[in-house]
């Protein structure tokens, strides 16, 4: 079982909205036994708990957005949900650049 998250990201991904950083959901990491392990259930993932929640996001970053309806969409269905701002111009923060 994993434990709630510590912070709301729902009211994270809010406030980079707020600052005109459009936002878009990422897998999480979950507990398998004493490991931890993606969200996407993949035992080889390569990028654990930092690519595209898919069935939310299906075109990834381009569906990136700063509505507050949609974020609360998106982290009301599953608040274990990582946060990957983007920058609104589309230029990709370099927290991005090093997950691709
Ligand atoms: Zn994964």
């Amino acid at each position: 079982m994993t434990a709630m998250p510590h912070i709301a990201l729902n009211d994270a991904a809010c406030a980079l909205a707020a600052r005109e950083l459009a936002v878009f959901p990422l897998h999480y990491p979950v507990q398998r036994g004493r490991m931890l392990a993606c969200s996407c259930g993949r035992a080889n993932c390569a990028s654990p708990a930092k690519h595209p929640f898919s069935r939310l996001v299906p075109h990834g970053l381009k569906d990136a957005t700063t509505d507050p309806k949609q974020i609360a969409a998106w982290w009301g269905s599953n608040p274990y949900l990582n946060i990957a701002p983007l920058e609104i111009n589309s230029t990709i923060t370099s927290a991005l650049r090093k997950t691709s």
